[in-house]
Parts: structure tokens; C-alpha cells; sequence
């Protein structure tokens, strides 16, 4: 029997990520080399490709010690200070900031600055050490309060404003969780929500859409081959909520992986990624699907 196996449409790069990478590229093909701070992407065959092109992944130490270079800034956004370095150093950026999270790091510099004016407290919904965290962070002198649960909540002052943001890349239910706890611990502190909370819901739409294609897609098929790296937050998030639709959900990270898996008694796999896994990485995954699923010859 032929088993059906099919890349979900909507997988592959989100656009943010692929700017970033097309960016990449032009600057590769044009001169050879190119320094990017932190991971372009967060995923190992992706980045893996680039650097065959020439692509030199350097941290901040690196990056503090450079002149008269160019350098990538990834779509996560960068802290204010990494700027400052670059025009002292003669570092050319090539800034690959996501427009989306740009736009969120304003919101949140606006929102600070209401807090000075007003009182109260900003309050990002985000991941310990995550990059884009650490930038949207920095957008406060670090005076925000980075909350990743509910037991991070007992940070806040209920009885002030409070400016909650939260990453672009976190779980939408979740964060709505988080803001009606917050909503109402407010209320027990004598205050009202209406008034001092002030909800900005900036999880990004790819992220949202993505949630709500994978939760029909994870259900259409016997099988999942969820294919993303374990350094992607999104990724891990996205196959969390697959395995919770369908218990036959694999994280793939490489061929090898595919290999592990027993093909027997499925009829149909569904295949999807995270917004760093590449489309043509998906690719390759259905084509050694097909061959370990007796569906080719080997
Ligand atoms: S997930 Fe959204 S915000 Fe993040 S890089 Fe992609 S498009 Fe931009």
C-alpha cells in the first residue's frame, strides 16, 4: 500500500527568516564572506549551508573586538549598544531586524517611557536568554520584568501600571493565560484591570497562523514529522502542540533521525517545521520518508 505522505503548505521560513537569509546571500554571493552575529537562524543545516558560502558566525566578545567590517544583524533585533559598538568600531550592519520586531521594540520603548511619566512597571512575556528577549530587554535600560510562568508573576507590582508586551515567537494561549492571572491579581489588589493593565498582543501573526494550520494538519495524518533544530524556541513550542493533537509526533532534526522510526502500520505522514526549518530541507525529508516508508526503492 502507497503510504500518503505530504509537506504542510504553510511550513518552511517565515518571512522574517528569510529576509534575513536572502540578505545573507546577496552580500555571500557578492563578496565572498560575511560575519553574523549569533546564528542567522536556528537551525544547523540551514546555517551549516551559509557557512560553506562563507558565512562566520562570531558572539558579542567577537563582535566588540571588530573594525571596519560588515556584519549581519539577525531577525531577532539587536540591544541599542550593539549600535553604538558598530559606528565606533567602523562596522558596517547589515541589519536584518525583522520589521515586526522593530515595531516592538518601540512599542516597548513608548511604553517605558509611560511608566517614567506615570508610575507603574513594563512586563515582557518571554524566554530566559533568548536573544530577541535580551534586545527587547535592553529597550527598557533592562528595567523591564521578563515573566516566562506564573510563578515569575510574583515579580509585579499589581497595584501600578503594567505594560505587558510579550516575544513574538511565544504561545498564544499561554500568553493569554498570563494576562488574565496578571488581570486578576490586579483585582485582589484592590485595583482595576481596566485601568491598570495595558495589554499589547504581540505574538506574531506567522506564529498564530502557524499554531492554528498545524492543529488541523497534526490531526489529518497517522504520523507527524515535526523537522526543526532544538535551539528553535518556536520550534519546540510547535511540536509541543503537535504532539498534543497526535501522539505519533516526531522531532526531527537530521536524515539519521528518520531512520529510527518504524513506518509500520502508517497509511499517512504529514510533515511541517518551524519557521527556521528551510523548504528545501522538508524536501529532503520527504524524499527519504518515501524511501524508508517502502514507498521507493531504497
Ligand atoms: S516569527 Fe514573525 S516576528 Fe519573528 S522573524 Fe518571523 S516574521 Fe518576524
Amino acid at each position: 500500500m502507497k503510504v500518503r505522505i505530504e509537506i504542510n503548505k504553510g511550513s518552511g521560513f517565515c518571512f522574517g527568516v528569510q529576509n534575513a537569509v536572502n540578505l545573507a546571500e546577496q552580500e555571500l554571493h557578492r563578496s565572498g564572506n560575511l560575519y553574523s552575529l549569533g546564528s542567522i537562524v536556528h537551525n544547523k543545516v540551514e546555517l551549516d549551508r551559509l557557512k560553506s558560502m562563507g558565512l562566520n558566525v562570531i558572539d558579542y566578545e567577537q563582535f566588540r573586538k571588530l573594525k571596519n567590517v560588515k556584519v549581519l544583524i539577525r531577525a531577532h533585533g539587536e540591544p541599542p549598544d550593539i549600535y553604538k559598538i558598530a559606528h565606533r568600531n567602523n562596522i558596517e550592519l547589515i541589519d536584518a531586524t525583522c520589521p515586526i520586531v522593530s515595531q516592538l521594540q518601540a512599542r516597548i520603548r513608548t511604553g517605558y517611557q509611560k511608566t517614567k511619566n506615570i508610575g507603574g512597571s513594563v512586563v515582557i512575556y518571554g524566554k530566559q536568554n533568548h536573544p530577541e528577549a535580551k534586545a527587547l530587554l535592553a529597550q527598557t535600560e533592562g528595567k523591564a520584568i521578563l515573566v516566562n510562568n506564573q510563578s515569575d508573576l510574583d515579580k509585579i507590582n499589581f497595584k501600578n501600571h503594567i505594560f505587558l508586551y510579550s516575544q513574538t515567537t511565544m504561545n498564544s494561549k499561554e500568553y493569554e493565560t498570563i494576562l488574565s492571572v496578571i488581570a486578576e491579581k490586579i483585582t485582589a489588589s484592590g485595583g482595576h484591570p481596566d485601568q491598570l493593565l495595558h495589554v499589547n498582543r504581540t505574538i506574531c501573526k506567522q506564529i498564530i497562523n502557524r499554531e492554528s494550520v498545524l492543529r488541523k494538519f497534526a490531526c489529518n495524518y497517522d504520523m507527524i514529522l515535526f523537522v526543526s533544530s532544538k535551539e528553535s524556541s518556536n520550534g519546540r513550542m510547535l511540536y509541543q502542540l503537535c504532539k498534543s493533537i497526535n501522539r505519533k509526533s516526531y522531532f526531527i532534526t537530521n536524515l539519521q533521525d528518520l531512520v529510527k522510526i518504524s513506518f509500520n502500520n502508517v497509511s499517512s505522514i504529514g510533515i511541517c517545521g518551524a519557521t527556521s526549518t528551510p523548504q528545501w530541507f522538508l524536501e529532503k525529508i520527504r524524499i527519504r520518508t518515501e524511501e524508508l516508508s517502502g514507498n521507493k526503492r531504497k
